[in-house]
């Protein structure tokens, strides 16, 4: 009965990963076919300057629908459309999308700094860089008002080329955020190489800032950022507390549903519009 027993579970548990595969096969499918229609779109979640609580900036999220599955989490869209060899298309659209939302609200008068997500793949494009400008200048929008934002550990990796890349970008007027900050393993003199501007610590430190220790690891990131003479801000800040505490440790600017989550560009406009004289 016992040896039966296994058996058993090995059976279903076969069957959970074939049904699991199964899935993973079909949302690919559908992922690759979202993106050749363009159906993905960019959403906007706002950053506030942790003092002022004004909006100075907003990030551009990738958000898709499927009808079967609804929202699918970029956390997963994401690294799929990587292994499909299809983040460039998506980075391209979502960047086109962005780009043009810039150009509606400096037509309503609005100035903001835009963070866009880059992966790995997109720095290897080798006009990359110029393809960025080009699309800006046609729109008469500047680079330094563009933050692009690059995963700690993708900054890290193959070191050499990413800082090349980071060095190009820096030089033509882009910003350069590490992304997740404090969960890569960058030593502190490759985190001095990196020509980068800003960091965004990461939510797991921001969860943990009330925790002990979590109040002098935020100070620890604030000073190594101020050496570097990088400017901060946290992501994921849920309530008034953290917000309070993280501004008092010296932390610039604040992302977090505790302000607002990431929204259409039709809702991120009127909120923009709500907000322009306050
Ligand atoms: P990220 O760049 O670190 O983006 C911040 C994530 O935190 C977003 O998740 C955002 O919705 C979420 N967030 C914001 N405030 C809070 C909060 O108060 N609490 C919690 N729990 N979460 C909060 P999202 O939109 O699901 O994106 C996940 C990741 O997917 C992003 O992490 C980014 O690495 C990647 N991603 C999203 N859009 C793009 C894109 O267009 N291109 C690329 N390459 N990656 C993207
Ligand atoms: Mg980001
Ligand atoms: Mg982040
Ligand atoms: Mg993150």
């Amino acid at each position: 009965a016992k040896e039966q027993g296994r058996n058993t579970i090995r059976f279903v548990s076969d069957m959970a990963d074939r049904d699991q595969e199964r899935r993973a096969l079909y949302i690919q499918n559908k992922l690759a076919k979202a993106i050749k229609g363009q159906e993905l779109r960019v959403w906007f979640q706002p950053i506030v300057d942790a003092q002022t609580r004004k909006v100075v900036g907003c990030e551009a999220l990738a958000r898709w629908h499927d009808d079967t599955y609804g929202w699918v989490s970029p956390a997963t869209f994401i690294p799929m459309a990587e292994n499909l060899g299809l983040i460039r298309e998506l980075g391209h659209q979502i960047w086109i999308q962005t780009v043009e939302s810039m150009q509606r609200w400096k037509r309503l008068g609005i100035a903001l700094r835009v963070a866009v997500n880059v992966s790995r793949r997109q720095l290897f494009i080798p006009s990359f860089t110029a393809d960025l400008l080009d699309d800006l200048a046609a729109l008469d929008l500047s680079p330094a008002d563009i933050d692009l934002e690059i995963t700690e550990s993708v900054a890290m990796e193959d070191a050499e080329h990413t800082t090349k890349r980071l060095l190009e970008l820096t030089a033509s007027g882009f910003g350069i955020a590490i992304d997740d900050f404090g969960t890569g393993y960058s030593s502190l003199s490759q985190l001095h190489d990196m020509p980068a501007t800003k960091v965004k610590i990461d939510i797991s430190f921001v969860r943990r800032v009330h925790l002990p220790q979590g109040e002098q690891l935020i100070q620890a990131i604030v000073k190594i950022a101020s050496a570097f003479e990088l400017s901060t801000v946290a992501e994921g800040v849920e309530d008034e507390a953290t917000a309070a505490l993280l501004c008092a440790l010296g932390v610039q600017s604040l992302q977090g549903y505790h302000f607002a989550r990431p929204m259409d560009a039709d809702l991120f406009e009127a909120y923009l519009l709500e907000r322009k004289d306050a």
